[in-house]
């Protein structure tokens, strides 16, 4: 018997085929069109199809999502909060599945991708907790009788656009604070990882959000992100991705006067002081650059060493490098993934044949010679030295395992070579010295920063973001991220049954 699943169907001979999820039903495309999501550790290995959405079908999860708004926004938010913490146990109940989903669709080894969906669980009892907090302010008034205060207020309904590379967490840092304020969401996960983001939505309607308050469209960003970036109908958008696709969705919603949250691109950089713990630097610096196979916003890029250091610092990123295992992130002897696919692997490639004429080659810088590896879109971890803090090694992002060692002497150059950068997500620095850790926190010009760690691992009560071309000054996660949601209302009662001005008859005549 072919295996029926809620969003989707298969016979034993083809893929499954899954839909989009609109008004509470699983639903095809008007275009009748799909499209494929593969294993980038085995291209053979054909995950699903999907449907390749239209401007039709954003047209009809907005009306879906407008229709729910009227009921879910007047829903008590600590009820809506109660929905979100149901989410949030099927999430803990479902994380190996997913995780292992997850693994396959994008890659991630699979302790990376159970950190992802524990990222959603964390974000959605977070939020669930925001629906009996989401405090206002009550203020007294400057005139008698006379009652003043300020409430939050959903914006109405939220585009929701992701990428692929943290496809579970992601998705829920933005649509658990849109849901739990009042809102209602449009949601387009990026065609790298479909099939994560319908398991995420089916676990999220089995917990009991009302039809039309989430709503799924697969699709292309040309096809699906434009119609939702467009549509006069979603006041505000909430967009991780790369800084250029940022820039364009910024100039169309910037016409149309929308809300825009935006978490862009990355050159994170760990600074290594004369005085720093050498080997928690290189472990820092490993799981940073080579986690999620250099494909994390906040992956360090770039190593800012100090010269005392360089050379035993070098050597031991080099012997630990050419240790990590390549392979199927669902192996558990796999350190290294693959890349996501095979354009990505391209752009690293393109990255590395420049590193080669301005930079010297530490390690790396190929594929990888094993022969089942050839099946997926592997790469070789690499190392470049001698970087310069204005090549192109260290100012473009590359998104994948290839890591730019840059020498300076002393932190004041150390923090100018860091903050070189157009970007600013995510800093650290590795020394023993307090004095000098504090001038860090202070100097570095990125959104997060941290000292003694490499500069992965955020934590979701905080706020999660970055300056400069890494975003437009909204913050995700933390309390934070409800202001993206919300609206301040401003409310005055006057109990004093006569007419009083305010700014004038408080003042003497
Ligand atoms: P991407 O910009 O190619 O795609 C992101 C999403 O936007 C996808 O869903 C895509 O389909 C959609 N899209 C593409 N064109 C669009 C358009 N014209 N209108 C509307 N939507 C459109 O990015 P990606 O390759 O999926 O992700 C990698 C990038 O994301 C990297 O630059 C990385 O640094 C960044 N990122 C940033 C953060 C952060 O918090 N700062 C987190 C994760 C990833």
């Amino acid at each position: 018997m072919p295996r029926m699943a809620p969003s989707g169907e298969r016979t034993d001979a083809t893929p499954p085929t899954f839909r989009h999820f609109i008004a509470g039903e699983w639903a095809d495309s008007t275009s009748g069109g799909t499209f494929e999501s593969r294993n980038p550790a085995d291209l053979s290995d054909v995950i699903g199809r999907f449907q390749g959405g239209t401007a039709a079908d954003v047209a009809r999860a907005v009306r879906a999502a407008d229709v729910a708004g009227g009921l879910w926004r007047r829903t008590p938010a600590p009820k809506r909060g109660e929905i979100l913490y149901a989410f949030g146990a099927l999430l803990a109940q479902h994380k190996e599945r997913l995780a292992r989903a997850m693994t396959r669709e994008m890659g991630k080894v699979l302790a990376e991708s159970r950190g992802d969906v524990q990222e959603g669980i964390d974000i959605a009892f977070l939020m669930a907790g925001e629906g009996r907090r989401m405090f206002g302010d009550t203020t007294p008034s400057e005139l008698p009788d006379k009652w003043a205060m300020s409430v939050r207020v959903p914006i109405g309904i939220a585009g929701i656009v992701t990428p692929w590379n943290f496809p579970i967490a992601i998705p829920c840092w933005k649509m658990m604070p849109a849901l739990v304020t009042g809102n209602t969401v449009v949601f387009k996960p990026s065609s790298d990882t479909p099939h994560c983001a319908t398991l995420l939505v089916e676990l999220m309607a089995e917990a009991g959000f009302p039809p039309g308050t989430v709503n799924l469209v697969t699709g292309s960003g040309a096809d699906v992100g434009d119609a939702i970036v467009d549509n006069p109908d979603v006041p505000v958008v909430s967009f991780t991705g790369n800084t250029e696709t940022g820039r364009r969705i910024a100039e169309r919603t910037a016409r149309r006067l929308k809300r825009l949250s935006m978490e862009l691109g990355g050159k994170n950089g760990i600074v290594v002081l004369a005085d720093a713990d050498l080997d928690l630097a290189v472990d820092g610096i490993l799981w940073s650059a080579f986690g999620t196979t250099g494909q994390r916003c906040t992956a360090c890029s770039r190593v800012i060493a100090d010269r005392p250091v360089l050379e035993p610092l070098l050597e031991r990123l080099e012997r630990r490098t050419r240790a990590l295992r390549l392979g199927d992130g669902l192996d558990p002897a796999t350190d290294v993934g693959p890349l996501v696919n095979i354009p990505a692997r391209e752009k690293v490639e393109g990255h590395v044949e420049v590193g080669r004429r301005d930079a010297e080659l530490v390690t790396g810088g190929r594929l990888p010679a094993t022969a089942s590896l050839g099946r997926g879109v592997f790469y070789e971890p690499t190392i470049f030295a001698g970087v310069a803090p204005m090549d192109r090694l260290a100012q473009e992002e590359i998104f994948g395992p290839v890591l730019s060692v840059i020498a300076v002497d002393g932190y004041q150059e150390a923090a100018i070579a860091l903050n070189q950068t157009r970007y600013g997500l995510s800093s650290s620095i590795y020394t023993r010295d307090a004095n000098t850790a504090f001038r860090a926190m202070r100097d570095f010009e990125t959104g997060i920063v941290y000292v003694n760690a490499g500069t992965i691992g955020a934590e979701t009560h905080l706020p999660f973001g970055g300056v400069k071309a890494t975003g437009n000054g909204h913050r995700e996660a933390g309390h934070a991220a409800l202001d993206t949601f919300t609206e301040w209302k401003s409310i005055y009662v006057d109990f004093s049954g006569r007419l009083q001005r305010a700014q004038i008859d408080n003042q003497p005549a």
